[in-house]
């Protein structure tokens, strides 16, 4: 009701704008869109286009694609943090359009969009999966299908950062399964999720998924943590 009543916010720092879901112009500015050329495989922007990818020189490719809208940085933080923690879930329509266009190549083979799990404990605190919120509107937007239970997170993890890939790994081990009784074999998958950072979380869900019988599996993100060495 507030929505109707009120001129439309700028998602990021509240200034009125033209319509919702929008952006000033300032913070519009302020947005690193990540934009071709990119590697084909982990979608991060190519500065050595014919070299072989560093990145993907280094990753297990369980995941086989990941597609990323815009850069984790000074520009966006602000906007993600209070889409992840402080219950400015209005951008989603807009974050999951942006996610569209980053994933326009992978989007036409997806037989279904999942999200990434939140632990329950941690649903009940913040009230709204964030990738799950993303994964709706990205299913509306491109008329597929969206799996929104179909993996469980068995335990709450901590946070991933500052940990070497190893013991990202072993904080990982065991946490996601699928769903039993969901079929999903032979599908091509689609994870969503709001932030990729080391990828690690992405590579576990698509060794889950593929141990359950997905053909493929892919992900896209809203936005995306710089790897450490650019
Ligand atoms: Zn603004
Ligand atoms: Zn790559």
């Amino acid at each position: 009701l507030l929505d109707l009543l009120l001129p439309p916010r700028c998602l990021n720092c509240r200034t009125a704008v033209g319509e919702p879901g929008a952006l000033c112009p300032a913070c519009w500015s302020g947005i690193r869109f990540i934009a071709a050329p990119i590697c084909q495989d982990c979608g991060w922007p190519k500065n050595h286009l014919g070299e072989d990818c560093p990145a993907c020189t280094r990753r297990p490719l369980r995941l086989r694609r990941a597609r990323s809208a815009v850069l984790y940085d000074e520009g966006s933080r602000g906007l993600i943090l209070r889409f992840k923690h402080g219950g400015r879930f209005d951008g989603a329509p807009a974050y999951a359009g942006w996610m569209a266009r980053a994933a326009a190549d992978l989007l036409p083979e997806v037989d279904l969009i999942v999200p990434v799990p939140l632990h329950r404990w941690r649903l009940m605190r913040r009230g709204y999966n964030q990738a799950a919120l993303l994964a709706r509107h990205l299913g509306r937007l491109s008329s597929k299908p969206v799996g929104v239970d179909l993996l469980r997170r068995t335990r709450a993890t901590p946070s991933l950062g500052g940990h070497t890939a190893r013991q990202r790994h072993r904080l990982l081990k065991g946490v996601f399964s699928v769903r039993p009784g969901t079929e999903i074999k032979g599908k091509r998958v689609l994870l969503v999720d709001d932030v990729l950072t080391s990828g690690a979380t992405l590579e576990e869900l698509a060794r889950v998924l593929k141990r359950a019988g997905a053909g493929a599996v892919d992900a896209v993100t809203l936005a995306r943590v710089p790897p450490p060495e650019d």
